[in-house]
């Protein structure tokens, strides 16, 4: 399979993806803006269309996708079962880490750091705890209806993956016959992510999967986001300076 980027026109991120099951592990958790803020920015949630082009059909594909975003689907669930999915490049088209802001009740807890001196929450001496590496993954949660989604692997995950795709013999993520599993154990205070290669050959033995097909394949791998596409947009500074503002109230 080629390794290129050039594929066709990239997916746009839908205008707010839908908030994903409340956990305190917050993967996507971004959920509506305040609504006393309606009419300045949105204290979260943003994210940047990457822009799909003029067409009639790219907004067909929006129809499609905001949809899906509406409908929680946006992101990669992982659940205590284990789900194949196929990693659709060899490295996170983006990675950021965020504050995590009790303090905000009606909106995104999870807040993207800057990632430099000018962070108004990393000013007051927050520290930007959550990692989130971000993959175009199909999810083969149901092996007849494959659907692309953002997977937010955090920290361990994200180690894990990068062992691999910098494995000659393992890697890379997308190789054509490689597939892996994901699932989550909910400890007592914690939440451990299982990650497993599969093979190809393997799929349909051992999951019941049949793997995608080569226009499968070739038709996700043109909705991938491009390197550098960003699921969680930065707040602005008048948005930080509220979250910041929220904090010091509460002190
Ligand atoms: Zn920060």
């Amino acid at each position: 399979m080629p390794e290129s980027r050039t594929y066709g026109r990239r997916r746009s991120l839908p205008a707010r993806p839908a908030e994903e099951s409340g956990s305190k592990q917050g993967r996507g958790d971004a959920a509506p803006a305040r609504r006393d803020a309606a009419e300045r920015e949105p204290i979260s949630g943003r994210v940047v269309a990457t822009g799909a082009g003029q067409t009639a059909m790219a907004g067909w594909d929006d129809v499609d996708k905001i949809a899906s975003a509406a409908s929680g689907d946006f992101y990669l669930k992982v659940t205590e079962n284990r789900t194949v999915i196929k990693i659709l490049s060899d490295g996170p088209f983006d990675v950021y880490a965020s504050h995590w802001i009790d303090e905000i009740e009606d909106g995104s807890k999870s807040v993207r750091c800057w990632a430099n001196s000018e962070c108004p929450l990393c000013g007051i001496g927050d520290k930007a705890k959550r990692f989130s590496a971000c993959f175009d993954v199909v999810s083969m949660e149901d092996p007849d209806a494959p659907a692309i989604k953002v997977w937010e692997a955090g920290i361990k995950i994200a180690r894990q993956l990068k062992d691999i795709a910098t494995d000659s013999k393992r890697g890379p993520l997308d190789r054509a016959d490689l597939y892996f599993t994901i699932r989550k154990e909910t400890k007592k205070k914690s939440v451990e992510y299982t990650l497993e290669r599969v093979k190809e050959r393997d799929l349909e033995e051992e999951y019941n999967v049949p793997p995608l097909t080569h226009e499968e394949l070739v038709e996700f791998l043109s909705q991938r986001h491009e390197y550098g596409a960003v699921v969680k947009e930065p707040l602005d500074q008048e948005a930080m300076d509220e979250v910041v503002h929220l904090l010091m109230e509460d002190a």
